[in-house]
């Protein structure tokens, strides 16, 4: 069998995989290339695979770059062709299979990109009908979204379903995202042959995150033959979480004081209900003296009331104050904005958290925000996740005292603040360990180690979602541990296994 890396290889963005077996052809995950004109020009490029006699894609998490392409498979005629046949366990072809948190957050981030998409070809219009150039087409739109999602099939963690002929799939919790899954592949090419394991991480979350499950590797026998690894933080650690914690409600308390609005960019899902947790408890604990935190993000809202549907999934701190009578996701002074003229009376308040999407500042509520107050120096913002090259977010934290803000030049004299532990993804240290237990999986069943924590014989190793400084530094750091060689993929390269 063969597997094809077109996406999130020397990247972070762009997830996609295709496994080609002698009866199956699978692609896991189809996520969009981010991070300005140059990379997404690349979504519209479609991977060089026969969409319709692909039997059934499988897919980790509802992150866009993750999921982001999905709505391009009917237009490709996914699973139309005759061929492969599969679909043994149930669902027939043609489908995607998701955890049902997945699917959930899926009907919200798809139904948002499409209108994202809309926003900024409209704009993009104007601009080039000016320029006597074609106006641009959206990459798909709502009907596409709507389409897609009548796709999904649940897959549940640790149940196993033969997705396409002998390809069964299996999902563990990643703990990066509610329903984020790293994915197991047990394939039997022919009913003769042994059965084979290909296991892919997908986003590994980061260990002791109250609210979601630490991320479960896969441990059901038998081992893992071959390993693709995320490598997003392969070269670092974060900084503990406490110390986050206190840093965060030093900041807010002393920003309260001086009196000025505080701001906090924050990606809608998952980010914002992570900071609603944290915020509740430091609340709860007295650190952080009363002021009112406004969420300001329909998608956020919706998003968090999502969460609550699959509270089932949150970890033991979160469980326990819901046994004890207390949402892990409210607390006393926290305000959903709903609409754009409640958004835009928090214009006039002083003295408030805003908490708006997106996280990154290239779009969404957090512009006019940013444009109504990033001039006054009583303004505090706070950054609390990973700022991409060529973003606004990223001229901010990096300094830069002029900025253009929805085509208006302002001055930056707002205090900014950087806050780096709250991320959604294991460091180094995390990501090794969660390799570890794969990798040791397969020394348990090997007939034994030359030594304790080293595999008599280790998965084929492969680093992806990473940019190349980071994949070499986990490259190294896998090497010199558990002595696996791992190999960082290239776009569009093919991988006999
Ligand atoms: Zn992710």
């Amino acid at each position: 069998m063969h597997l094809s890396f077109y996406g999130a290889a020397g990247e972070v963005t762009g997830s996609c995989y295709h496994l080609q077996t002698s009866r199956a052809s699978i692609l896991i995950d189809f996520g969009l290339h981010q991070g300005g004109p140059g990379p997404e020009r690349r979504n519209r490029r479609l991977p060089p695979i026969d969409f319709k006699r692909l039997d059934a894609v499988v897919l980790s998490h509802a992150h866009l770059d993750h999921c982001g392409r999905l709505p391009l498979l009917p237009g490709a005629s996914f699973g139309a062709g005759g061929g492969g046949g599969g679909g043994g366990g149930g669902g027939g072809r043609g489908r995607i299979w998701a955890t049902p948190g997945t699917i959930a957050l899926c009907d919200i981030m798809l139904r948002d990109a499409a209108a994202v998409q809309q926003i900024q070809i409209t704009d993009d219009s104007r601009r080039r009908t000016r320029l006597g150039r074609i106006p641009p087409a959206p990459l798909y739109g709502l009907p596409e979204v709507e389409a897609v999602l009548t796709l999904f099939s649940p897959l549940n963690y640790r149940q196993p379903i033969e997705v396409a002929d002998g390809v069964t799939a299996i999902t563990h919790d990643a703990g990066h995202l509610i329903g984020s899954a790293s994915i197991e592949l047990r394939i039997k090419e022919d009913r003769s042959s042994a059965e084979r394991v290909l296991v892919f991480s997908a986003d590994i979350g980061e260990r002791g995150s109250p609210l979601l499950e630490d991320p479960a590797p896969p441990l059901a026998p038998p081992p893992a033959d071959t390993l693709i690894l995320e490598s997003t933080y392969g070269d670092r650690n974060h900084k503990p979480l406490d110390q986050t914690l206190d840093e965060f409600a030093r900041i807010l308390n002393d920003a309260r004081a001086s009196g000025g609005k505080i701001l906090i960019p924050s990606f809608a899902v998952g980010r914002t209900q992570q900071l609603i947790y944290h915020l509740g408890e430091l609340h709860r604990a007295g650190k952080l003296k009363p002021i009112p935190i406004y969420i300001d993000s329909p998608m956020a809202r919706a998003a968090t009331a999502l969460y609550a549907n699959f509270d089932n999934l949150f970890d033991e701190p979160a469980h326990n104050l819901a046994r004890a009578g207390i949402d892990p996701l409210h607390f006393k002074g926290l305000r959903f904005v709903a609409t754009s003229a409640e958004s835009r009376a928090l214009n006039d308040a002083d003295g408030i958290v805003v908490i708006a999407a997106s996280g990154m500042c290239t779009g969404g509520r957090i512009l006019h925000h940013i444009k109504h107050n990033i001039w006054n120096p009583a303004t505090h913002m706070i950054f609390v996740g990973f700022q991409g090259r060529g973003t606004l977010g990223r001229r901010i934290v990096d300094g830069d005292k002029r900025i253009t803000v929805l085509g208006t030049p302002m001055a930056v004299k707002a205090q900014i603040h950087t806050l780096g532990g709250f991320s959604a993804h294991a460091g180094q240290t995390g990501l090794l360990e969660w390799a570890g237990q794969v990798i040791r999986g397969a020394n348990d069943h090997g007939g034994g180690a030359a030594r304790p924590g080293v595999a008599a014989s280790p998965p084929r190793t492969f680093l992806t979602h990473g940019e190349d400084g980071p994949r070499a530094a986990l490259a190294a750091a896998l090497s010199q541990r558990y002595r696996v060689n791992a190999h960082l993929p290239v776009w569009g390269e093919t991988v006999e296994l």
